[in-house]
């Protein structure tokens, strides 16, 4: 079976044609372009109907996944809230993709779902938690989002909301946040957020360079901060769910020795008998596992 996955980021757009045979799942061909400048829906239509045109080289499509880095209502047909793209709120996004590519002589179905829910597909089909029932990835970018699977099956919530763990209250913070509250975990351990306090501090505005220059007080006075942050509401996602792992992914997750230094931060914070339980780990499939999972989300159970 062959499908396309395709990552809808504020900067990039990734499309790839994955193949499915049996339980072996391969990307056969990818695509990434600049987001259209105007992030206007008919030049984001357009791009990606041509990407995936292109990564499908001519062969027959059953079903194209899309990842969407903001809030999807419970039937996932309309994005309810898009900071980046305020013009693709509220509009059904799949019918306008579906004339697009029906102009190009495709007929895929087509579904959306948001983009951390994605990885967490992905990461469930094959990657990182391939064996597992219960589990949350933590992608940790710009921004800071998450994906959750109980028994088996990804969290979607009353309202088709669960799982926005960047949007999760820690400390005192009072930093406004994208989503329009404030105080909440990814205005305090996101790389932007980390990145903007190191600019104005004089350090460079890098969270890979301020990693490995921890013997500077100020960079590591930082860094230790956004961690503390993180181990918070990972020991709070652990206390509610009582998952199976962890898994880290996005830019942040490449850091050499993040997963052993948050778990460590992590383990104070955890009531002693899910101590021995904690796994946290990093990806295997990284960001390729929000394609792998978008290109999945018609094998989801509901
Ligand atoms: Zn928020």
């Amino acid at each position: 079976m062959l499908s396309v996955g395709v990552d809808l980021g504020g900067h990039t757009i990734s499309a790839a044609l994955i193949e499915r045979e049996g339980e072996a799942v391969r990307m056969v061909s990818r695509s990434d372009r600049e987001t259209p400048e105007s992030r206007k829906l008919d030049k984001v239509v357009h791009v990606i109907a041509g990407m995936i045109g292109e990564v499908s080289q001519g062969r027959q499509i059953s079903f194209v996944g899309i990842g969407i880095p903001g809030f999807l209502d419970k039937t996932r047909s309309k994005i309810t809230r898009f900071t980046n793209f305020s013009g693709l709120e509220n509009v059904c996004f799949a019918e306008h993709l579906s004339s697009a590519l029906n102009r190009i002589g495709m007929s895929p179905s087509i579904a959306m779902e948001n983009d951390a829910n994605c990885s967490a597909i992905g990461e469930a089909f094959c990657g990182t938690a391939k064996e597992c029932r219960d589990f949350v990835v933590l992608t940790l970018g710009t921004g800071i989002g998450s994906g959750i699977f109980v028994n088996s099956r990804l969290l979607i919530g009353a309202h088709g909301m669960a799982g926005e763990s960047g949007h999760m209250t820690i400390g005192k913070g009072n930093i406004s946040c994208g989503c329009g509250s404030k105080g909440h975990l990814e205005t305090m351990a996101s790389a932007d957020y980390i990145e903007r306090s190191a600019r104005r501090q004089g350090l460079p505005p890098d969270f890979r360079l301020l990693w490995d220059m921890r013997d500077d007080k100020r960079a590591d006075a930082l860094i230790s901060g956004a961690l503390d942050a993180l181990a918070g509401g990972i020991a709070s996602l652990v206390v509610v769910l009582d998952p199976e792992k962890i898994i880290l992914s996005g830019g942040m997750s490449k850091a050499r020795g993040l997963a052993e230094e948050i778990t460590v931060r992590t383990l104070d914070r955890l009531p002693v008998p899910l101590r021995e339980h904690l796994k946290i780990e990093v990806s295997v499939l990284g960001a390729d596992a929000a394609l792998y999972g978008a290109a999945s989300i018609n094998m989801l159970e509901r």
